[in-house]
């Protein structure tokens, strides 16, 4: 796998050490640098390797987004959003959605750090679309919420929860799996992106991008019943 730390010289037990002697506060910070200068930036593109068309790279190597509309405030009023990862509230998910990447890309995304293993759940009642690997992306899932307005995306991850499977219909808060550090990360986080889906659009992989960071309200949390 290409761990982009290579390209600046340094191993990731280097990067965690350097961060060791840090502060909690400063220790984050550097971490969110690591990211936006070493890694997840390819993540943004993901190219599921199973069948169906084949994906088109866009010449100009970003991810296209569209402003949050009324709609979209409308459905975030009527569905509140969880932060995907157990235990983190909305006030410490990072606005990073339209820092840069690599290659010229913007990110995009939502990166929520948290250690290795932390379990990841489904930010909406919906639906598994894909569970797929792909070089830049890892341990990836999409989903569309029930009113197949949204597709989300989870990669990085550690793995998938104990027999989560494709067209699986999940509640807001099941356990989709753990967070980890497949694909392009440089250290464990979860990268998170909400996508405007156009069920006409058999590429729904690279549907245009929505910031959601001001839409969490809910704190991460295991749906009490969820048997996994
Ligand atoms: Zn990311």
């Amino acid at each position: 796998m290409g761990c982009e730390c290579r390209t600046h010289g340094r191993g990731k037990r280097d990067l965690i050490a350097m961060g060791s002697g840090l502060g909690a506060t400063r220790r984050n910070a550097l971490v969110v640098a690591l990211i936006a200068t070493a890694g997840c930036a390819a993540s943004i593109r993901p190219l599921p390797p199973l069948p169906g068309p084949t994906p088109v790279s866009s010449p100009s190597g970003g991810t296209a987004s569209v402003p949050a509309d009324a709609t979209d405030v409308a459905y975030f009023d009527a569905n509140p959003l969880m932060v995907p990862v157990e235990g983190v509230p909305p006030s410490s998910v990072p606005d990073s959605f339209n820092e840069p990447r690599d290659d010229g890309r913007t990110h995009r995304a939502s990166d929520i750090l948290v250690p290795m293993g932390t379990r990841v759940v489904a930010a909406e009642a919906g639906t598994i679309m894909r569970l797929s690997h792909n070089a830049l992306g890892g341990t990836t899932i999409y989903m569309t919420d029930d009113s197949g307005r949204f597709i989300f995306y989870y990669a990085h991850l550690e793995k998938y929860a104990d027999g989560l499977t494709a067209q699986e219909h999940v509640l807001q808060g099941d356990l989709l799996g753990y967070v980890g550090m497949t694909g392009n990360a440089p250290v464990p986080h979860l990268h998170f992106q909400v996508m405007r889906r156009d069920p006409g659009r058999r590429d729904y992989w690279n549907s245009p991008a929505v910031d959601v960071t001001t839409f969490f309200t809910l704190t991460g949390r295991v749906r009490a019943s969820d048997e996994r």
